[in-house]
């Protein structure tokens, strides 16, 4: 079998269903057939076929440093002679939770898993067993993995494919899911026990939160004794190092992590204060656990991440990825499209449109842009021009530590001529 992105695809196709682990690396929504990726290096990823790209996908926030970081791999050999696993407690796993700590304000304990899914289901039972209420509140477009009672209204790859929730979720799973639209302040009651909000919404393209959003939700959670959860799996130590808390200075009561904290290996987590860690098992009654959780491979990779990356390298990032949205907006604006590529911190979202329009707000504007049709074809000019971008209009434009002036300005240059091709087949 000769080695080709297409003799791949069909031989996973008849293995794995839709021949992808996970819905969003399909290119469903684009139209075609992967790149099948044979390994990675800083900002580039290299496909069977040899042909590199330089990386805008970045495993979906999951590498901050880029892919196969020199001090990463290091960390890993080592790791990797001690063993990988024990079912009994290690030191990399102390190591990583006190690294977390010392990073976010307020954040006292934590207990570590090994996806961003499990993390918030996790934070949902507990906030649940915490207050002993049953509601919660999810806002329209925002992602939080897809345990059965968070599927519902998501984005990332629920909205990329055009479904509601999910079959296979029954309506007794998200009875007492309640959902409100994102950057509007919902009414609570005694009945809920948390309000659960990407502090940045990062699934639905990228939509900010309206100044006072955020500390608005504190005070109506603080109103009605409902927990406050950040879902920070996208923001947590790349916004800041202490994700948006630090941010935008509102304290949740929980915090999610993901992906950054990982260093490209499975690991979630979550935490919280002291007090309402207390209720989870052994000491409280919330039953939580995991044979793989807080895996020696995975700390070791993760807490590699949080102390190489500092306060600095963020900032330094934040700067490069604004001078890239705007060139990145004025290269496409000169092809007669309009192009809206919204920060926040070193976040960057991208949105492709016929008209001037304005960021949106919520998921129902986001939605607007992203089912437009431009995104398709630009996404597929950029790619033949080796510029990955994710495969699919709802996902952010991730730009790593590993990304240089020059890959920037090469991504620059190539969206010129992607978005004057574009243009012209989006007008023809
Ligand atoms: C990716 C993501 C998750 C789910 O994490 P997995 O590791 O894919 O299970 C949850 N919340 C947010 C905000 C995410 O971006």
């Amino acid at each position: 079998m000769s080695d080709t992105n297409q003799a791949w695809f069909e031989r996973a196709l008849r293995v794995i269903p839709g021949g992808v682990d996970s819905p969003v690396r399909s290119f469903r929504s684009v139209g075609g057939t992967p790149y099948t990726v044979r390994s990675g290096q800083g900002a580039y990823v290299t496909d069977v076929e040899g042909t590199s790209y330089i990386d805008y996908v970045q495993s979906y926030g999951a590498s901050l440093l880029g892919h196969a970081h020199p001090d990463v791999l290091r960390t890993l050999r080592s790791a990797l002679e001690l063993g990988t696993t024990f079912g009994a407690p290690t030191p990399g796993e102390v190591l990583l939770c006190e690294a977390m700590i010392e990073r976010v304000a307020g954040l006292e304990q934590v207990r570590l898993v090994s996806s961003g899914t499990e993390a918030v289901m996790s934070a949902v039972r507990l906030a649940r067993g915490y207050t002993k209420r049953d509601k919660i509140v999810k806002f329209d477009g925002c992602y939080h993995g897809h345990s059965d009672a968070l599927l519902v209204a998501g984005g990332s790859g629920v909205a990329q494919l055009g479904l509601p929730g999910s079959a296979g979720v029954t309506a007794g799973a998200v009875g007492d899911t309640i959902v409100a639209p994102y950057n509007e302040v919902p009414t609570l009651d005694d009945t809920v026990a948390a309000v659960l909000v990407e502090p940045v919404a990062a699934n639905m393209n990228l939509v900010a939160p309206l100044d006072g959003f955020l500390a608005a939700l504190r005070a109506e959670c603080d109103r009605v004794g409902a927990l406050l959860i950040f879902d920070e799996v996208i923001t947590g130590f790349r916004l800041r190092l202490g994700g948006a808390e630090e941010y935008y200075s509102v304290t949740p009561d929980l915090w999610c992590f993901g992906k950054v904290i990982g260093g490209g290996l499975p690991v979630g987590a979550f935490g919280g204060s002291k007090k309402i860690l207390a209720s989870l098992a052994p000491e409280g009654p919330v039953y939580q656990a995991g044979t793989l959780s807080g895996n020696p491979l995975a700390t070791a990779a993760g807490r590699c991440v949080l102390e190489l990356v500092s306060p600095r390298d963020l900032d330094v990032l934040t700067a490069s990825v604004a001078v890239f949205a705007d060139e990145l907006r004025d290269a496409i604006g000169a092809s007669g499209l309009f192009a809206l590529t919204p920060t926040v911190g070193p976040l960057m979202g991208l949105f492709l449109s016929r008209e001037e329009c304005c960021a949106p707000r919520n998921f129902h504007e986001a939605k607007a842009l992203c089912e437009n049709g431009l995104y398709k074809a630009f996404f597929h000019e950029m790619l033949e021009r080796g510029i990955a971008l994710a495969p699919g209009a709802y996902e952010i434009v991730f730009t790593s530590l590993a990304h240089s002036r020059d890959d920037l300005a090469t991504t620059v240059a190539c969206a010129l001529e992607a978005a004057a091709v574009t243009a012209k087949v989006a007008t023809s």
